[in-house]
């Protein structure tokens, strides 16, 4: 695929703002007046680094990815907002997408303007790569993929994403979430050779790390390059860059918490699944289940009075009664269950 043939021209002719910090690429310069920061309060004085190298080292060791084939960003969210804004041309172009799945993507086409096309997934939640494919035209910039997917917890099949990423001329997004709670293989090592393929990844699920806002994306450096150039220029805060590579350090730590919540996972759905209220538990590979049960919004409204919050997906397609419920830790998924042991019509 031509790269650039697919990137808006505004895009590929934009000359980025170049940041004093951007300019210095490292050295021993020790006095630096040339960003307008105060001298005081140090660290907290200084922007933070704008492509965030030394957090990159780490996640490439980690992640097993070359470093100028990462990005980083202010939550995933910020990842899937510059693919918009480098490939599609408001008003004109469209994305397309797996439904049900992530709402992120479709706010993201309505913010910019951008036409979104929902493809239902199978009623078992497979992916049909052929039906999605009938949905796009010249003007598909990109095909949005999760897996595995939210609400419905399954992972989607490799060979189908695979299809759709051979034969679309335009950039495929693999979301991948909640890949570390999977044993199947990352689309990470599929980055090399494939100029059309993104990779997300992010701090805040298995990482445990929400609060920091630190997601990130794998793809081939041209595509890099172009997120690079789009984005703010100091989007990920000193803190969060500190506190992201302190917490890849503790990869043992995150291993041990995946393990635990697997085993939860392997608990709840068994006692959920005999519970009188389950019409039907999915298949999961993520940190939640999906369960069709005797009245989504009765139980949830059960649940909140009893203080617990679990996400009722009943509107969304092919999620009629569903719930969409987050393995947390021991004690609050025997609150789960206790409260629905009790529960009654
Ligand atoms: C939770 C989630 C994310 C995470 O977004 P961040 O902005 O990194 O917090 C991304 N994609 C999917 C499908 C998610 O469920």
């Amino acid at each position: 695929m031509d790269l650039n043939s697919i990137v808006r021209p505004n895009i590929l002719n934009l000359k980025p703002y170049s940041c004093a910090r951007d300019e210095y690429g490292g050295g021993n310069a020790t006095v630096f007046l040339d960003a307008n920061e105060s001298p005081y309060n140090s660290p907290l004085n200084r922007y933070p680094d704008p492509l965030q190298r030394e957090l990159k080292r780490e996640i490439a060791k980690v992640k097993g990815v070359s470093e100028d084939c990462i990005f980083v960003g202010n939550g995933s969210d910020e990842a899937i907002d510059i693919i918009f804004r480098i490939f599609c041309i408001p008003g004109t172009d469209n994305v397309t997408a797996i439904e049900p799945t992530y709402g992120m993507y479709r706010v993201c086409a309505d913010i910019n303007n951008v036409e979104y096309r929902a493809v239902p997934l199978n009623d078992d939640y497979s992916l049909n790569s052929e039906r999605l494919l009938a949905a796009t035209d010249r003007n598909t910039k990109a095909i949005f993929l999760c897996t595995p997917n939210n609400p419905t917890g399954n992972s989607l099949d490799r060979g189908e994403i695979l299809k759709i990423i051979n034969r679309l001329n335009g950039i495929v997004v693999v979301d991948e979430a909640y890949g570390d709670f999977s044993s199947l293989p990352s689309f990470r090592e599929d980055i090399k050779g494939k100029n059309n393929l993104i990779v997300l990844n992010t701090m805040s699920k298995a990482w445990a790390a929400a609060g920091i806002r630190l997601g990130m994306a794998f793809a081939d450096n041209a595509i890099i390059h172009l997120m690079n150039k789009v984005k703010y220029p100091y989007n990920v805060s000193r803190l969060s860059q500190k506190e992201a590579l302190a917490i890849l350090k503790e990869k043992e730590r995150t291993s041990n918490w995946i393990k635990t919540t697997l085993a939860e996972r392997e608990r709840v759905t068994r006692q959920f699944s005999q519970l009188p209220i389950c019409i039907r538990l999915f298949p999961t590979d993520a940190n939640f289940f999906l369960a069709r049960v005797t009245s989504a919004q009765r139980v949830y409204n059960y649940l909140v009075q009893r203080g617990i919050v679990v996400r009722n997906r009943d509107k969304i397609a092919l999620c009629n009664d569903c719930l969409r419920i987050t393995i947390g830790n021991e004690e609050e998924n025997n609150a789960l269950i206790d409260a629905l042991k009790s529960y009654e019509e």
